[in-house]
């Protein structure tokens, strides 16, 4: 249901927002939409010098404390960027596509496909697929914040607060 990937993907957008004027908050979020109808967003976080927990690993944190990690195969999940597979260092942790995995969910939608990472169908090969909005708005607005990566490269795992600022939240703006 395309329908509550956008809900659940619309979360994931607003949640970096509401944390833009935080220098620990990053610019990737996730959120789940559970069975239920409660919706459940993390955004990325500086977990050390130049170490970020990703918001997919956040989000799986979120849901376990919320103790609905059950529930998971049946919630629609989303992230404003598709979810790395291939190793990173600026990365607390192992790869959020396998971390999904392991948690049963088959399927994200995301507002903005990675090209640094790998192909598609690499993820469909561990069992999960991953599913570009036809949102445009939303679209939009993560081609924006993923296109932070394309400009500020490396310093965003240092300076991700200081290059918020600059950016300002104009940059929610469609
Ligand atoms: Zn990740």
């Amino acid at each position: 249901m395309p329908a509550d990937g956008d809900r659940a993907l619309e979360a994931a957008v607003r949640i970096v927002q509401s944390r833009w004027a935080s220098p620990l908050s990053g610019i990737v979020g996730a959120a789940a939409l559970l069975p239920g109808g409660e919706l459940v967003a993390a955004a990325s976080r500086v977990a050390g010098p130049a170490l970020f927990a990703h918001a997919e690993a956040e989000l799986l944190n979120r849901i376990d404390e919320a103790g609905r990690l059950n529930d998971l195969p049946a919630a629609r999940i989303a992230s404003t960027l598709s979810p790395c597979l291939r190793g990173s260092k600026s990365r607390q942790g192992r790869a959020c596509a396998e971390r999904l995995v392991a948690h049963d969910i088959a399927e994200i939608v995301v507002g903005h496909i990675d090209p640094t990472q790998p192909p598609l169908d690499e993820y469909r090969r561990i069992g999960l697929n991953v599913i570009l909005t036809g949102n445009e708005r939303l679209r939009l607005i993560c081609d924006r914040l993923a296109g932070i990566f394309d400009v500020y490269g490396e310093r965003v795992n240092t300076e991700i607060g200081t290059i918020k600022e600059r950016v300002g939240e104009g940059i929610f703006m469609v």
